[in-house]
């Protein structure tokens, strides 16, 4: 592990944080993103936010340059996260078309499909949502039963069945989307990867009320949505080496979230000073044990980060990487929750406006990291199989 950064490196960061300087909409440091009532509204802001950053081009920091990427290595791209995240800067909301989509057709797309969607996935003009899960196949993903069949007639495909979970679907222009093209081939050779316009007849989206009251995630239910021949990704019932490579991305190195909850520590120790928890000798010990574990945190990253600047992949590093940040996250919160003591059923802030409070919808909110990207129990068995070389799990009922 070689934390020295080089000059490049360090002129990068500088002006990366001199062009949030100038730009962010907010005051750098200590103001925060503009709150909205309205998901639309708050969905027009980022859009806006994004599009000036791609073209500042500090999005697609690897991408290549002839898509308006900036060609670079993993390290550049981190260390323009931590920059972002140190501004406040909110989660980019073209993020499934930029960190899942985006290396997928990279990786798959032909040039065509490659000239059509990069472009207008970093400056969000096209939004995408990911149509893999459904509701008899989430870890079990290979299971799923959306049904593509052909059209001759029409060069393409009709796509029937319901996927759920689908992120900001309510707003996507596209959606990647698994189906299965081949009844009799093995579970996951008969499964291919789609383009789907998502403003098409044929596609119903029902947004799902969260715990935190808000609406990010709905079920899509698709009734011979057609999908034309061209917008196939990859080969005909390869989706599943297609998909491999989507959901790889999904976990690895995750400096945004190491930069938040270092902003949650700092903010939890700010919090604890004022209201006196910093004096009960158990709530110490819980703080010092959260210090402790976000440092480990950014040590794991870095670690990561070592390997994939020197072109060595990640493997089930990045399913450990994904098991300790989102397990650290909720004893983090679950001390927050402490640490406000009585206050902390309350869901109203000082002024009594509902969702006020930052802290209790963060708890709430975090719960769902140890199941989105693959649940815990998910990574367990793949740390168990390929890294503790424990005896594999069991794929059919009485196999052992
Ligand atoms: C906030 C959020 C956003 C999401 N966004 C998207 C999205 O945009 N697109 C999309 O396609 N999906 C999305 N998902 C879905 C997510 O990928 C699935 O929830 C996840 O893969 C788990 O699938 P499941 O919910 O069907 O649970 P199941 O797979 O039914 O699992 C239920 C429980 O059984 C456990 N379990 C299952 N199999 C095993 C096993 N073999 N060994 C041990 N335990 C096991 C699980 O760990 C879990 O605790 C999102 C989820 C969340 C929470």
């Amino acid at each position: 592990m070689d934390l020295r950064p080089t000059p490049e490196q360090e002129a990068l960061r500088a002006e990366c944080r001199d062009w949030l300087l100038a730009n962010l909409p907010w005051e750098y440091g200590r103001g925060l993103p503009p709150r909205f009532d309205d998901l639309a509204d708050e969905v027009a802001f980022l859009r806006d936010w994004q599009r000036k950053l791609s073209e500042a081009r500090w999005v697609g920091i690897t991408w290549p340059a002839e898509f308006g990427g900036r060609g670079a290595g993993p390290l550049a791209h981190y260390i323009v996260q931590e920059e972002l995240a140190r501004a406040r800067a909110p989660e980019l909301v073209g993020r499934i078309g930029i960190n899942l989509v985006g290396p997928t057709l990279l990786a798959h797309g032909t040039p065509a499909q490659q000239q059509r969607w990069l472009p207008k996935i970093l400056d969000a003009s096209e939004l995408w949502c990911q149509l893999f899960s459904e509701p008899d196949a989430g870890s079990d993903l290979a299971s799923l039963s959306t049904w593509a069949e052909r059209d001759d007639r029409r060069g393409g495909w009709r796509i029937t069945g319901q996927k759920v979970w689908t992120s900001y679907a309510q707003f996507a222009d596209w959606g990647l989307l698994l189906a299965r093209t081949n009844r009799s081939a093995p579970k996951h050779r008969g499964i291919s990867a789609f383009a789907i316009d998502m403003r098409q007849p044929g596609i119903d989206i029902r947004p799902l009320r969260q715990i935190t009251d808000e609406y990010d995630f709905n079920e899509v239910f698709l009734d011979g949505a057609f999908a034309p021949d061209d917008h196939l990704i990859g080969a005909l019932d390869d989706g599943w080496r297609v998909s491999s490579s989507t959901l790889t991305h999904e976990r690895g190195t995750n400096p945004r979230q190491l930069v938040i909850h270092a902003q949650l520590l700092d903010e939890l120790f700010r919090l604890a000073c004022e209201n006196g928890a910093d004096s009960d000798h158990r709530l110490q010990q819980r703080l010092a044990a959260a210090y402790v574990e976000v440092r480990l945190f950014q040590l794991h990253n870095w670690r990561s980060l070592s390997r994939l600047e020197a072109g060595k992949p990640l493997g089930p590093e990045a399913s450990a990487l994904k098991l300790y940040w989102s397990e650290m996250s909720k004893r983090l919160h679950d001390t927050a929750m402490a640490v406000l003591g009585s206050a902390s059923p309350l869901w109203w802030d000082a002024d009594g406006n509902p969702g006020g409070g930052r802290w209790q919808r963060s708890w709430l909110y975090y719960h769902a990291a140890s199941i989105f990207a693959g649940t815990n129990e998910i990574q367990r068995n793949i740390i168990g199989e390929r890294v503790l070389g424990l005896p594999r799990e069991p794929t059919h009922p009485g196999e052992r």
